[in-house]
């Protein structure tokens, strides 16, 4: 039996909506015979969880027409789902895409489509600065993607689609590739950001916070524990600040719900603010049996002064206190952050603070970063009076810290016994299994495929500095 796709014909973008547009393509579709032999896609992703997130939700949009491709050379559509929270990242994007060129001029039927943030901010100026890009959509037009596609086939135009004004985030359960079979799952609960951090170029670019309604959430939750997922991470900019639009529930309720799903065996959220995360969260994660014992409490700075710079609302003392009630509520729980060094005006004082936070917390794992000014932003603008030549050791400097911190920490867990849900395989040759424990350490071990999805007990033997390695009891 034939199976028809729709290739819609669009009119001038410039003088319709969004909606208008939409409608006048259903008005004039035509239809086209699926190929045969589906196309290929590569897909690669920058970036955060929720960029992983969405590139998992294009694949499953794109699954009828394209099967994923891990070789560039073989695609017949090459997607790259960005971020430009650091110009680094944004750079590579803009070099990847130089290098897509030779690609294109080989092939010229090849597609290449731009995604996620840099998209979001860039828009037609992409398209201008990029002739070997066909495709720019913005991080809210991902359900589009397949009209996009066609577009673009049936008018040979390329195609920008960038929903700038209005920001909203769907309820509905995201579709899900068919065929993966991972015991773990992201899910986004809400977008955007609020909070305008002074370094920070996601409000810009993922818009106001927008809560997904907690009906959808656990549709899509409960869908995925009956296809085999045992864990869920909960994404958004700002969890703790989650709230159900319709009924104003937030987000200790969210866990509850989410908690009574039996076959639900553990539950995780990033990312958590810190001026956002109260005791009763601690409780929460203290007495519902999914919640694991690990949270991302983004520090950022050890300075008060760099803090209040940084518009983060919250101090080193408060910030402490949250770690304290954490350790005493949670047995066990780790906790991550992110720093960013070099901000504008940090001296060597507030630096040394940054370490020494490090040393009074002990993290399991830091996310560190050089600072980078990011368009748009109100710490672009901020004056230095340190040359950042100056800053430039600081980073190692702290990652050398934190690295002894974490492999000490790692060797600590040597002759436990823990608990590892079994992720999948390790994809080194003759590596065995790989889980993560409820605390968040990763453990590699041998056994058999057949434990993956299973929660099991391992002893820990040995540390390898960023990952343990144990064996089945
Ligand atoms: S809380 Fe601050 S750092 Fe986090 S996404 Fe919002 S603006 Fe950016």
């Amino acid at each position: 039996m034939k199976k028809f796709i729709g290739v819609i014909g669009f009119g001038s973008q410039a003088s319709m909506d969004d909606e208008t547009a939409f409608e006048a393509g259903y008005l004039a579709t035509e239809y086209q015979a699926v190929p045969e032999t589906p196309g290929r896609v590569y897909i690669r992703t920058f970036g955060c969880q929720m960029n992983v997130y969405d590139s998992e939700k294009i694949l499953a949009f794109l699954q009828d027409r394209y099967l994923p491709t891990d070789s560039v050379e073989n695609a017949d559509l090459i997607i790259l789902n960005t971020c430009s929270i650091r110009d680094k990242a944004e750079q590579k994007v803009y070099s990847l895409l130089g290098r897509f060129r030779s690609l294109k001029e080989s092939n010229p039927d090849l597609l290449i489509g731009v995604g996620g943030c840099v998209a979001q901010q860039e828009g037609e100026r992409m398209l201008r600065r990029l002739p070997q890009v066909d495709l720019v959509f913005g991080t809210h037009n991902i359900n589009e993607l397949t009209r996009i596609i066609d577009e673009r086939l049936s008018t040979g135009r390329r195609v920008c689609r960038v929903e700038k004004d209005r920001f909203q985030v769907s309820s509905a359960a995201a579709p899900r590739t068919e065929g993966v079979r991972s015991p773990t799952a992201l899910l986004t609960i809400m977008k955007g950001c609020d909070n305008y951090c002074a370094y920070c170029i996601v409000p810009m670019v993922r818009g106001r916070e927008a809560s997904r309604g907690m009906s959808g959430i656990m549709d899509e939750a409960r869908h995925l524990v009956d296809s085999g997922v045992r864990e869920i991470t909960l994404l958004g900019q700002n969890v703790n600040s989650y709230h159900d639009p319709e009924t104003g529930s937030g987000f200790l309720e969210l866990l509850e719900k989410l908690d009574s799903i039996g076959s639900l065996k553990r539950l995780r959220f990033v990312t958590s603010h810190p001026k956002n995360f109260s005791s009763d969260m601690a409780h929460a994660m203290a007495g519902l049996r999914s919640v694991c014992e690990h949270v991302h409490l983004p520090v950022q700075a050890g300075s008060d002064r760099v803090l209040k710079a940084m518009k983060r609302g919250y101090t080193i003392e408060e910030y402490l206190d949250t770690v304290s009630v954490l350790r005493e509520l949670v047995p066990g729980v780790e906790i991550s952050t992110d720093i960013i060094v070099g901000f504008p005006g940090e001296g060597r004082d507030d630096f040394l603070k940054t370490i020494s936070l490090l040393e009074k917390v002990r993290y399991q794992n830091v996310f560190s970063f050089r600072f980078s000014p990011r368009p748009g932003t109100a710490a672009a603008n901020m004056e230095d009076p340190v040359p950042q030549k100056k800053k430039r050791p600081w980073l190692p400097e702290l990652q050398e810290v934190q690295n002894l911190i974490t492999s000490q920490k790692h060797a600590s867990m040597a002759g436990k016994i823990v608990e590892v849900l079994v992720e999948g395989y390790d994809r080194r040759e003759n590596a065995g299994l790989e889980g993560r424990t409820r605390n968040n350490y990763i453990v590699h071990f041998h056994g058999p495929k057949i434990l993956v999805g299973e929660t099991i007990k391992v002893r820990i033997s040995r540390s390898h500095g960023i990952h343990l390695e144990g064996k089945v009891l």
